[in-house]
């Protein structure tokens, strides 16, 4: 099989491609413009096994057509977006060009040249705010209704692919609904000692566990909890973050699944949430280091809790995480934190 990983050099995309490098004997072509990718990332795969690199932005539309038949690309795993909501909010068009118009045209081009899989990474963040979560977690038929561009752009592009495998059967796709990714690659060293050779290298991160390593090794002199007043158990928002290399495997199985099953939309989380201080304390429990934690305002379009149901995903493709850790979780990003 001959894959296209489009956003490979980036935090979740290079996780995928180390398994399929480490786990499968697939060939494997990376498109990735690197804005937020990373060319030593790139080199610690390739250190792996080789893999075809081809550095591009997909608004370059006429050039991707070749790429698919150059490398007789039949799946393709598509990361390459744009992925900050706030940003998303100041310059909407920016997202509905990078995400959904490049998305259509890579999915137009797939069809065209007979691509049979296509794994696409959504977000949990298509099903906006919920007013109130069930106590089994979201499912996938719970109401979509973004509240930003980013979750928007992302609803349009599932909303596309829906339509182009109904219109051409042998284009088939899964979507994952990704709830809070986290932690870097599980590798032990030599001296059996955790340390990740890639994670989540790209500088201003806004996500909560790597800010928290950011403070525990005092790259950051002190963090904010945004928002003690919400209708959770301790007033701070809930989250389900789930580690990276088990997100990572989901696309791994995703396309055995499509071998045999039909297109569909898939949740993944872990299914339990944890709070923001419980957060925080994990991190300084697990690095035992104390840092300095304000209070400050509901950052905008904050929902109090958002907690996936998994079983769809746990039971029509045999899903197994192996990394439901928090622990594990906040340890990895540490030690990733350490080394970038
Ligand atoms: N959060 C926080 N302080 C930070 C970063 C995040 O209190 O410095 C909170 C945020 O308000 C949310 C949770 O941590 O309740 C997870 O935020 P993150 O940005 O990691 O992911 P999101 O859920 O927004 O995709």
């Amino acid at each position: 099989m001959n894959i296209l990983v489009t956003g490979g050099a980036g935090y979740i995309g290079s996780h995928v491609v180390k398994q399929l490098l480490e786990d499968t004997d697939y060939s494997v072509t990376i498109v990735d413009n690197l804005s937020t990718g990373s060319r030593k990332t790139l080199d610690t795969l390739r250190a792996i096994r080789d893999f075809k690199f081809v550095e591009l932005d997909l608004k370059e539309f006429d050039k991707i057509l070749p790429i698919l038949e150059e490398n007789s690309i039949d799946t393709i795993i598509h990361f390459a977006a744009s992925i900050v909501v706030p940003e998303s909010v100041e310059n909407p068009l920016d997202y509905y060009m990078n995400n959904t118009v490049n998305t259509t045209n890579l999915i137009d081009k797939a069809v065209k040249v007979g691509v049979e899989r296509f794994i696409f990474s959504s977000t949990a963040a298509v099903y906006g705010e919920p007013s109130s979560t069930p106590i089994s977690g979201l499912d996938e038929n719970f109401p979509t209704a973004p509240i930003n561009p980013y979750g928007m752009s992302k609803l349009m592009s599932e909303n596309v692919l829906k339509d182009a495998s109904f219109a051409y059967p042998k284009f088939k796709h899964v979507a994952f609904r990704y709830f809070n990714v986290a932690g870097a690659d599980v590798y032990y060293n030599s001296d059996n000692k955790l340390e990740p050779r890639i994670g989540q290298s790209f500088p201003n991160a806004t996500h909560l566990i790597k800010i928290a390593s950011e403070c525990a090794l005092g790259k950051r002199e002190k963090m904010a909890i945004f928002g003690d007043d919400f209708a959770t158990e301790d007033g701070t928002g809930v989250r389900d973050y789930i580690h990276i290399d088990d997100l990572a495997s989901a696309h791994i199985q995703a396309i055995e699944y499509l071998k045999v099953n039909d297109s569909d939309t898939f949740n993944v989380g872990y299914g339990k949430g944890y709070s923001v201080k419980e957060v925080v304390e994990e991190v300084k429990r697990v690095t035992n280091r104390d840092f300095q934690v304000d209070n400050a305002p509901r950052r905008a379009g904050d929902p109090a809790l958002l907690i996936s149901n998994n079983s769809k995903i746990k039971q029509k493709m045999n899903w197994t995480p192996k990394y439901n850790n928090l622990g594990l979780i906040c340890q990895s990003a540490y030690e990733w934190e350490k080394i970038v």
